[in-house]
């Protein structure tokens, strides 16, 4: 698409609307049922056909498909954060604990927004577009469940976006390669012997163990991995013992492990099993590595990343580079099966995501939506001429 595409304005109204109904009701992942109930009414007044979901929450719909061409994804995340808003927002969070603090409820609207305007002109989209609302990205693995269910089946490319706050309202944020960083959990388990504090000697003391463990867990990063790869691991949380004058028989150690490229990844994993066994035979007490593999990397399509710019910027869409983060997005597990790509929205708060204060600037929506809806155009268009020059 050559000319810069411009949402109708009630459509813009109307997803002010919508937004402010998802804002006022925050739903935590694999809960979002009034929020699925409430995408589904939005779809079925404007006639989208809406797909079999074998999951509780998110639905599946899809514009598209009358004349011939490629197959591709839009997806939105659609669950809240268990966050006590303090926004003072007029629609703030009616649901006290629950917040939408991550900006799923921009992604959706943004996408119901864009599904609008494409219904518009569905019998001329040479492709068919798949709407994936996503549920459970903050927590239980809904990307994964999604995939598992087939939806990608056919599809050759997925778009996603993510709100971020530090960028002003409506710039977009992309990166090739590297987006966002794996996320595991690790658990460590130290048995030994408990006994009176003042004969440890007739015991095996795993408050030693535990120190000397969380000592060891951070050389890995510094003395095992190569210093041009990133990685990070925390230890967040340690239980043992209940009181000052028992030394107690067993110590759990919680945290995380962050990196983008799975050779680190296994090297990490490889490290912390040998510190605890190792720590363990010093100590003469048993100890376990419970590893929990979470998201993978979100690693961005070169060629897709390439067309977004080019989109955005014929959309008069001020395009900047992000750097990568350490945090996790499971838009990942979409890529394990497909190329895609996810970039951010500047949604202009001095707030961070995941803040009690945090609120999207939604005029974010005036750029948002239009990008998506041309994508969509320029990525059937480039396929229906020549898919080498599209996406070269
Ligand atoms: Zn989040
Ligand atoms: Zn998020």
């Amino acid at each position: 698409m050559t000319v810069p595409f411009e949402p109708a304005s009630e459509t813009l109204q109307a997803a002010h609307q919508w937004f402010a109904w998802f804002h006022r009701h925050p739903e935590l992942a694999l809960h979002e049922f009034e929020t699925t109930r409430k995408i589904i009414e939005v779809l079925q007044n404007y006639s989208i056909d809406l797909l079999p979901n074998p999951l509780q929450t998110g639905v599946f719909a899809r514009i598209g498909g009358y004349r011939p061409g490629p197959k591709i994804a839009l997806r939105a995340d659609i669950d809240a954060l268990p966050i006590n808003e303090v926004t003072g927002l007029p629609y703030a969070s009616e649901a006290p604990g629950r917040m939408h603090a991550c900006g799923h409820d921009f992604h959706l609207t943004n996408l119901l927004a864009t599904a609008i305007e494409l219904k518009k002109i569905e019998r001329e989209l040479e492709g068919t577009v798949l709407l994936i609302f996503q549920p459970a990205e903050e927590a239980e693995h809904g990307g994964e469940q999604v995939v598992d269910t087939g939806i990608l089946n056919g599809v050759e490319a997925i778009f996603g976006l993510h709100v971020k706050p530090e960028l002003p309202t409506g710039v977009v944020g992309i990166r090739s390669g590297n987006f966002s960083a794996a996320v595991d959990r690790i658990y460590v388990t130290f048995h030994g012997k408990g006994t009176h504090a003042a004969h440890p000697d007739s015991g095996r003391d795993v408050i030693v163990a535990s120190g000397e463990f969380i000592v060891s867990a951070q050389s890995i990063v510094s003395r095992n991995i190569d210093p041009f790869e990133p990685s990070v691991v925390s230890l967040t949380r340690i239980e043992s013992g209940t009181t000052w004058n028992v030394l107690p028989d067993t110590a759990l150690l919680e945290g995380t492990v962050r990196s983008f490229h799975k050779k680190v990844r296994d090297k990490v994993k490889q490290r912390l099993q040998e510190i605890v066994s190792g720590i363990a035979a010093v100590h003469g007490i048993s100890g376990e590595l419970r590893w929990v593999d979470g998201a993978p990397a979100v690693v961005n399509d070169e060629r897709l990343t390439k067309l977004v710019e080019r989109v955005a910027k014929n959309q008069g869409i001020k395009v900047t580079d992000v750097a990568p983060s350490m945090g996790g997005e499971d838009f990942s597990c979409y890529q394990q099966v497909i190329p895609g790509v996810i970039f951010n929205i500047g949604v202009g708060c001095p707030y961070p995501v995941h803040n009690s204060k945090f609120k999207a600037d939604l005029r974010a929506l005036e750029a948002s939506v239009p990008l998506f809806v041309s994508l969509v155009h320029s990525y059937f268009e480039g396929s229906a001429s020549d898919g080498q020059t599209l996406l070269s």
